[in-house]
């Protein structure tokens, strides 16, 4: 049993039907599948595949630099309406920063008002946060510290920090999700990470379409990520603990569980 706490489908990368994507993924005992938004349109995409498949769940949210046509008021309203019907909702993300050279992306300042008032929204709804975060470290600590006190948690989805940011995160009762990264040969810092932490905050995750962990990625060049091969993030997690393979899926499923208040 395998949990892929983090997957985005239907996607134009994939040559195959969710379908088959989902069939697949059970194939390969992979039994629970967090679909993630990132947009208003993936977000209700998102609703809709948890209403087709049992084992699947969601997330909505809006990345920080999607739905830039609407205000950020708007965009709460949306979500919250979303939250108002009876769903599998079962987190707000990915939201959170993304400091890079995004044509046309939002600034820093119109990211963390985006952020906050998710957060706000997550905690509101009782609903853990699904955070993306390139370069923004500090800034995500500050407001999760804020609204600590309120109750917030959530997933540093794709870590790929290093163990003071780690260390920061799991004392604000934070998991981490680890993917297909740590299997390539410049995400072999993360191991360190994977060591020290406890085994009980760790998330496997795919982030399918993308990130297509090794040796695939080798292998089939370009071709999309699936949830069934979270498999090798949970053996290649299995190899760092030095603990069997059945172990990893028992706990990171637990895990995922726990986090997203899934009975
Ligand atoms: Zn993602």
């Amino acid at each position: 049993m395998l949990f892929d706490t983090h997957c985005h489908f239907p996607h134009a990368k994939y040559k195959k039907t969710s379908e088959d994507v989902v069939a697949d993924a059970r194939m390969a005992e992979v039994s629970l599948l967090m679909n993630i938004g990132t947009s208003l349109k993936e977000s209700r995409r998102a609703i809709e595949t948890t209403k087709k498949f049992d084992d699947v769940y969601c997330s909505i949210g809006i990345y920080p630099h999607d739905d830039r046509d609407h205000a950020v008021n708007v965009l709460e309203k949306k979500l919250e309406e979303f939250l108002s019907q009876p769903s599998k909702i079962k987190a707000i993300g990915e939201i959170g920063l993304d400091i890079s050279n995004w044509q046309g992306g939002r600034n820093l300042e119109e990211q963390l008002e985006l952020f906050e008032i998710q957060i706000q929204l997550a905690v509101k709804n009782h609903l853990p946060i699904v955070i993306h975060n390139r370069n923004g470290d500090k800034e995500v600590l500050e407001l999760v510290e804020k609204y600590s006190k309120d109750g917030l948690t959530g997933v540093c989805h794709c870590f790929t920090q290093d163990w003071e940011y780690a260390k920061k995160m799991l004392d604000f009762e934070f998991y981490l999700g680890f993917g297909g990264i740590i299997t390539y040969q410049s995400g072999e810092y993360l191991s360190e990470i994977i060591k020290k932490m406890p085994l009980d905050r760790v998330l496997v995750e795919t982030d399918s379409p993308y990130l297509l962990p090794e040796p695939l990625r080798t292998q089939n060049k370009g071709e999309a990520n699936e949830p069934q091969n979270v498999v090798l993030v949970a053996q290649k997690i299995a190899e760092i603990r030095s603990v069997s393979y059945d172990e990893v899926c028992k706990i990171t499923y637990e895990n995922g569980k726990r986090i997203f208040k899934i009975d």
